[in-house]
């Protein structure tokens, strides 16, 4: 029998409850338990149906993944009960009744750890009080922000110089200071909680505050795709971190690409790869903004119109309540006949993503979606929304300089007071991605490359392969100094 010190590690996953963060760390979690780490992921009893297929289909194939279930207070906050996941929100007051159910979670999770005593917690950035918690049982916490080192970066320059204090309006432009290149933001493009330079959200400051202190930092990026903010939050920041994506290549056939990733998609995956295969290379645009349904039908009409008026053959997942008014133009789906896909629902977007058919993707830039079209090589149309995506929208536009702003000015998370943006810019930015020009196929070729270092970046050998086993080292060394 080995020696306690000897035994598997064992790593306990605890990611947030909204398919961007459940995807990517189930994900990750998968490539640790491919490596022959034990594996345990922490979820609420609502969320455990998006898990359990993916875990069941691994054990056939060898791959032991765990499931721990932590009950989630939704009734004790005053949420529906079956709210258990960010995608039912839909009002800045459920909001408040989530994050509240979420901080309520830290008595639960302290419980699971004094119980599991596992040799590391990689915790969801919106759990803070993880670092203490599993701290308190000499247990190193990672903690997995679900974006980019760019990203990072410039929150941090953010918080730490204030650039926006200075300026006269919420439109007036600043740069990003102190970080590798030279960056323009305005306020309106910024978190609320870091919109107001006097006063950083407590919430920011929590998240902030237990990044310096945790055991280190897990990245869904690669090396070769932002070196300088890697360096740059490793030795200016002084953080540890690993980067070890894409970890959405721990995907590797049809089903798994298909089935795996959150829910099961509203359209049958071999006809939606059949309509592709009817198309020219790269002629088709694939609109999609992520798991949360977050556009009035004013917006979900322009959007129609515009993508009519660009004559493009296009696939567009739109998330709606079965409830909600009519929204399409009359007439628009007969016109559309052949030339336009329409996916009521949850689309897979990983494999319509990596058909060679697909040549753009309008994206709300949601890191998830960001990293998985520069995988597959696909050139953007941004079109940011909330959370850190107009920072994921520099990095594509104006780093990467892999795809077109539609032009969103200001950052706003329910549709109530979204800005419009008229059906001509829709058209406007999608002729300049697809109609070929020079600078479209410099973005094209330029993705093209991201997407190869990628693939480089997750074989043996590669900077994302070496990380993680330099990580999983790093934690059986902890492991065995610690017993
Ligand atoms: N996604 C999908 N089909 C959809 C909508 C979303 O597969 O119809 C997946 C997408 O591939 C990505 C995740 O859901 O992995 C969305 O994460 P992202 O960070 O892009 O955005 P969020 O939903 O967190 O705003």
């Amino acid at each position: 029998m080995d020696s306690v010190a000897d035994a598997r590690l064992h790593v306990l996953f605890f990611p947030l409850m909204a398919q961007g963060h459940l995807i990517p760390i189930i994900d990750t979690a998968r490539l640790f338990a491919m490596r022959g780490v034990k594996v345990t992921i922490l979820t609420t009893p609502l969320n455990r149906p998006h898990i359990s297929p993916i875990v069941q289909r691994d054990r056939n194939f060898g791959v032991e993944i765990g499931i721990q279930q932590i009950r989630f207070p939704s009734v004790e906050v005053g949420l529906p009960e079956n709210c258990e996941n960010a995608s039912s929100i839909s009002d800045p007051e459920m909001l408040l009744k989530f994050l509240k159910a979420i901080n309520m979670l830290q008595q639960p999770f302290e419980e699971i750890l004094q119980e599991q005593r596992p040799d590391c917690v990689v915790a969801d950035m919106f759990f803070p009080w993880a670092t203490d918690v599993a701290g308190k049982f000499g247990i190193p916490r990672i903690v997995f922000h679900g974006s980019s080192f760019f990203s990072l970066c410039v929150q941090d320059s953010l918080s730490r110089y204030k650039p926006h204090a200075n300026i006269a309006s919420d439109l007036e432009a600043f740069v990003v200071p102190c970080i590798p290149d030279q960056i323009e933001m305005t306020s309106s493009q910024l978190p609320d909680d870091l919109q107001d330079p006097n006063n950083i959200g407590e919430f920011h400051k929590s998240i902030w505050n237990s990044d310096e202190r945790c055991y280190g930092t897990l990245m869904n990026s690669f090396y070769e795709l932002e070196p300088a903010y890697a360096e740059h939050y490793r030795k200016a920041m002084g953080r540890k971190a690993w980067h070890i994506g894409p970890v959405s290549f721990s995907n590797m056939d049809f089903t798994e690409k298909a089935q795996k990733r959150g829910n099961r998609a509203a359209i049958d995956e071999h006809e939606c790869l059949r309509w592709l295969d009817s198309k020219e290379p790269n002629s088709v645009l694939f609109v999609c903004f992520g798991s949360m349904p977050r556009f009035n039908s004013t917006q979900l009409r322009e959007i129609a119109m515009g993508l009519e008026d660009s004559g493009h053959p296009f696939i567009w997942a739109v998330l709606r309540k079965a409830e909600e008014e009519p929204w399409l133009p009359d007439g628009f789906e007969e016109r559309m006949e052949g030339k336009g896909l329409l996916v009521r629902g949850w689309a897979p977007q990983v494999l319509i993503l990596e058909h060679p058919s697909v040549g753009g993707f309008v994206t709300h830039c949601g890191w998830n979606s960001t990293f998985e079209s520069i995988s597959a090589g696909v050139p953007m149309i941004t079109w940011p929304l909330f959370a850190e995506q107009f920072i994921n929208e520099k990095l594509v536009t104006m780093v990467l300089k892999i795809g077109i702003a539609v032009g969103i000015k200001t950052w706003s998370l329910f549709s109530e007071g979204k800005e419009l943006v008229k059906r001509d810019a829709i058209t406007k930015a999608v002729t300049s991605l697809m109609d070929s020009g020079e600078e479209a196929e410099q973005m094209r070729s330029k993705v093209g490359e991201l997407k190869e270092s990628a693939r480089r970046a997750v074989e043996k050998g590669g900077s994302s392969y070496a990380d993680l086993t330099a990580l999983i080292e790093d934690l059986r060394l902890h492991k065995r100094s610690a017993v």
